[in-house]
């Protein structure tokens, strides 16, 4: 079975019987590919006489994009098992076990989390997830300062850099987040309502320089590494729980690039409570919600970036005066940038998100939508001026 091909469902269970100490000796194996499609195909595998489960995840040789195939490395199974495995260990019980990885299939067999919710449609279904902040601070904090430059040697930061070049994935990112939506491109794609809109994106010069230097960091900042894709529905949580998937894009790049994805999220969310609150005190107290979580996110991650680095920190030079107060406002305009830049491709360029999308009724998208790119161009507009966490939440209270 090794020379790659795409599984069937009946491999898929041969390949998760492999695995010790899952399943019982007993009672068939049942499985379901579950995933979107796109990119990958995640398989199911799970026992009826047991309840036990786990996930093969295979990439595939392409993505299938407006019709067309963009071919794809399978390079990215590797990155993603690998990246879950360092995760594993700098951000302990935040990412689903791997029980098995094989580069010539392009796969990875995986703690199956069933149990849990992507976060992006508990959120839609009106979850609130009192601990995930929290939860998300310690994943951020953890695993971008240990593999950066403050708390890595550089030497063997360099290093593992060889391990996450990812050019196809990071292709994909230049593309979508940083210039088709800046441009009349094919892959664009929006409601015919939000035609002079997108119209005005295309002719925002000011708009256009700050998206220039936020790429011109994609590319070339490799601060730490990066998931590279820490959207809402790359997290499952519980109220209990919060466990980080699909780390494919996985590069090393601007930290910023992963706060920003989280919170623009968050706010595309907020965006959308024009439709999933029932009127306006529940859509007040459900915005507060989202704006205390973002708040929350920041401030944990903050406080805890800043004690690693002042216990764990390997580098005499990084205790200079002022420069650690200098590299955290850096950071958050870094943050700010880059969820702007995240909302606007969500609702003019080729990936939207389900919670504006599904809203049904098409003036109330309409209204979520502009929201979202109000709050998406100020954000890039206003990135290198902001100096506190609360400017983003005003940017965000202010336009809605
Ligand atoms: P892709 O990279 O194609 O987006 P994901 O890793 O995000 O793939 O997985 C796609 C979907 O498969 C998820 O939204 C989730 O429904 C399901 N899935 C992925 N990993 C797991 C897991 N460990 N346990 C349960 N379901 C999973
Ligand atoms: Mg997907
Ligand atoms: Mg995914
Ligand atoms: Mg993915």
């Amino acid at each position: 079975m090794s020379h790659y091909h795409p599984l069937t469902e009946q491999e898929a269970i041969e390949v998760a019987r492999g695995i010790a100490g899952v399943f019982g000796p007993e009672g068939e194996l049942g499985c379901r590919e579950i995933g979107d499609g796109n990119l990958n195909l995640v398989f199911h595998v799970s026992q009826a006489s047991t309840g036990a489960g786990l996930i093969v995840k295979q990439a595939l040789p392409y993505a299938k994009v407006v019709g067309e195939s963009w071919p794809l490395s399978l390079d990215r199974a590797r990155i993603e098992s690998e990246a879950l495995g360092i995760e594993a260990r700098l951000a302990p019980g935040l990412v689903p076990k791997v029980y098995h990885s094989d580069n010539e299939l392009a796969l990875t067999v995986m703690e199956d989390l069933s149990s849990h919710v992507i976060m992006r449609q508990g959120l839609i279904d009106g979850g609130v997830y009192p601990l995930f902040a929290g939860h998300i601070s310690d994943f951020l904090a953890g695993t971008l300062f240990f593999t950066s430059d403050l708390g890595m040697n550089q030497q063997e930061k360099k290093t593992l850099t060889r391990s996450f070049v990812n050019p196809d994935l990071c292709k994909i990112t230049e593309d979508l987040i940083f210039d088709h939506p800046y441009t009349n491109a094919d892959t664009n794609s929006f409601d015919s309502h939000l035609r002079p809109d997108a119209e005005r994106l295309w002719a925002d010069g000011e708009l256009h320089l700050e998206v220039a230097l936020l790429r011109e960091k994609f590319l070339t900042h490799a601060q730490a590494l990066l998931h590279g894709d820490l959207h809402t529905g790359s997290i499952f949580v519980t109220e209990q729980s919060t466990k980080v998937i699909d780390p494919e894009f996985a590069y090393f790049g601007p930290m910023g690039f992963d706060i920003g994805a989280i919170i623009a999220n968050l706010l595309l969310h907020y965006a959308a409570q024009e439709h999933w609150s029932a009127d306006a005190a529940s859509r007040k107290e459900r915005r507060q919600y989202l704006i205390g979580t973002i708040r929350d996110i920041w401030n944990g991650f903050e406080r805890k970036f800043r004690a690693l680095w002042n216990e764990r920190g390997v580098d005499r030079i990084a205790k200079t005066a002022g420069y650690q107060d200098d590299y955290m406002r850096r950071l958050l305009q870094d943050t700010a940038g880059f969820a702007g830049a995240k909302a606007v491709r969500r609702i003019v360029g080729l990936a939207h998100v389900a919670d504006i999308d599904k809203i049904p009724d098409a003036s109330a998208r309409a209204k979520a939508q502009r929201l979202a790119l109000a709050i998406g161009t100020a954000l890039i507009k206003r990135n290198r001026r902001i100096s506190s966490v609360e400017e983003i939440i005003e940017i965000a209270d202010s336009a809605s």
